[in-house]
Formats: C-alpha cells, structure tokens, sequence
C-alpha cells in the first residue's frame, strides 16, 4: 500500500494536493538527500482537505530547485510522508469508506486496518534513519491562532514547537496521531495553520520547515518562560451521536452559539452558554478526560434550556463546521500548563 521513492518525480511540486492521487497512485513515503543528516521527517496530507502541508512543501521544494534537471539540494536530509492523496483527490478529510489518517499510528486503539500496517511501515522505515525530527502539518476549520503540539515535555520539543509558534498545546489523547508515534523516534510536532484555504498558513509553515532544515540540532536547555504559553488538553468534547444540532437560524436538538469559534484560546468564566437545547433530561455532550473517563458533568450543565460552562475554561479547536463536528469533534477543553514545563 506504501509507496517509497528516493528521488523526487518530475513536475510533483506544481502538483495540486487534488491531482496527487493520479501523479502517485497512492500513499508516497519519499526520501531526500541534503547537506546534512539524519532526516527532517513531514508529512502533510493527513487530512485530504487539508492541503496547507502539501502546498508549502511545493512552495520549499521549488526555492532549492537547481538548473533545468529539476534536482533539489537541500540543506538537511528530507523524508516527506504525503498521506491520503485519494481524500485530497475528493476534497475530504477522509473518504467514509478509509479511518482518519491521524487515528491509526502506532500506539492507536482503534480496530487494525490496512492503513494501520501501513503506518507501522512509515514508522519503521523512518526508526531505521533515525530522524533529526518529525513535522505534521494540520490546519482546522475554527478560528483558532497558529499552535503547535506536543506529546512529550522534553526541552527538545518545546523548542522544535517554539520555532513555530509560542502559543503551544500539550496532549497525550487521542491516541494514534503522527507525533505520538513519531515523539518515541525524535521530537516531534503537530502543526496548527490557521483556518483551511488560508495563504497565511502556508507561507508560516513554509518559513518553519526552511528554518528546520537549517537547524544543526534542537537545545537541551529549557525554552524561557516568557516565550511560551503552554495549554494542556484535559478533555476531547463530542456531541451525542443521537442529539441533532445546528445553528441559528436552523431548528436542531441543540442550537449552537453562533459566536463559539471566537471562543477558542480564550478564558471563559463560569456559566458561559455555549447553545439552547430543546428538551431537558438528555445526553448532550460527551467530555472525556485523557484516561477515556467520562467528565462531562464536571465541565457542563442545562440551565433553563441552556448548555452553560459549570466552570472556568479554556477551549480550542471550536468550529461552526458541522460535518468536522460530526466526522470529529465538537472541540477540546485545556488548561494553562505553563508552571509544568521543564525547568
Ligand atoms: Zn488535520
């Protein structure tokens, strides 16, 4: 199912992410020479409709083209990962027939596929080159700042999430991403580029990877305190499979705010309606914890037809986007985390 190459096919950077499923055939693990080694490892295109990943890799890979043979040099040895082309071919995060790429990495809970073979395969191939680091590249469909995130709290991955941004986000739930998998190998982090479709996304993490190439190695002395805002994800919301939601004007069980994505990243005090439901005495939410506990009702209460916040929070990745709600999650519930870092 993986396809591997060691050299870079003609005409792939002027290919759009839709069009890589015809120019590939299919998952493409390609192997780079440069300056320097071992490897940078991307992957991009976890999520087919999430093309920011794909598009500043072309935008780099094009910079360090030489002459006419279309050869690149690049300062670091690159291992790039381009994930679900056919998804990307369909623009969806992934087809209803194929698991979500950043579900079945090494570590996943979930029932073995094809696809969970392969990434075992994406893993091993990379173990054996020893990775200098690993970059995934996201984007959401909120209005949420750039971010990265990071599932270990080792000084070398603070400062390889800082290069991006120093707004940073700490989980360990859910299971089977990329960077977990790929943190047990090298440092390794999750990029967040803003909001799908958003040229600044793409020059940002464009303008990161470059700088990644360039690095002779990532510092083991603590990032400093006022460089970083550090969250923690304490709960994965969901919406009950059996409650309809919307938003207003619509009619649904659960109407949201249409104010929610400019929630995200920000403390919201105790008490905060996040929607109006129709009737009382059902199952609204689900809140689980990072140990798959249900803490819904420590975070949320039905107040006279209200869904309020029971206490003080901090969400992220909050949409309006209600098929990434349902395909998802509604968001995720954090706390500040900075007194926890690495001294
Ligand atoms: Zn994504």
């Amino acid at each position: 199912m993986l396809q591997e190459l060691h050299a870079l096919p003609a005409g792939l950077p002027e290919t759009e992410a839709r069009d890589l499923a015809s120019r590939l055939g299919g998952p493409t693990l390609i192997h780079l020479p440069g300056d320097r080694r071992p490897p940078l490892f991307v992957s991009v295109l976890l999520h087919g409709n999430e093309p920011v990943g794909w598009n500043a890799i072309r935008s780099l890979l094009a910079d360090y083209r030489r002459g006419a043979s279309g050869d690149v040099r690049l300062p670091r040895a690159l291992s790039l990962f381009i994930g679900n082309v056919a998804a990307a071919a369909a623009g969806v995060r992934h087809l209803p027939e194929q698991p979500d790429y950043n579900r079945i990495w090494p570590g996943a809970e979930s029932r073995p596929t094809p696809e969970h073979a392969m990434m075992r395969q994406v893993v091993a191939e990379m173990r054996q080159r020893a990775p200098f680091a690993s970059v995934d590249i996201h984007s959401n469909t909120g209005c949420n700042p750039h971010y990265g995130c990071v599932n270990v709290l080792d000084n070398r991955y603070l400062h390889l999430a800082t290069l991006f941004s120093r707004t940073l986000v700490y989980f360990i739930r859910p299971h089977g991403v990329q960077s977990i998998a790929m943190g047990r190998l090298c440092p390794a982090v999750t990029l967040e580029c803003g909001r799908i479709g958003e040229r600044l996304g793409v020059d940002h993490a464009r303008e990161y990877l470059d700088a990644c190439l360039h690095l002779s190695a990532l510092p083991r002395y603590p990032v400093a305190a006022g460089d970083l805002n550090l969250f923690h994800t304490v709960a994965q919301v969901k919406i009950s499979e059996s409650v309809s939601f919307g938003f207003p004007p619509g009619r649904a069980d659960l109407l949201l705010s249409p104010e929610l994505e400019r929630f995200n990243f920000r403390e919201l005090p105790r008490g905060t309606a996040l929607g109006h439901v129709r009737a009382p005495a059902r199952v609204w939410l689900e809140a689980r914890d990072e140990q798959g506990r249900d803490v819904t009702d420590r975070y949320f209460s039905i107040t006279q037809g209200e869904l309020r916040l029971k206490r003080p929070l901090i969400p992220s990745m909050l949409t309006r986007n209600e098929a990434a709600i349902r395909q998802d999650c509604l968001g995720y519930i954090m706390e500040r985390y900075n007194n926890r870092f690495p001294r």
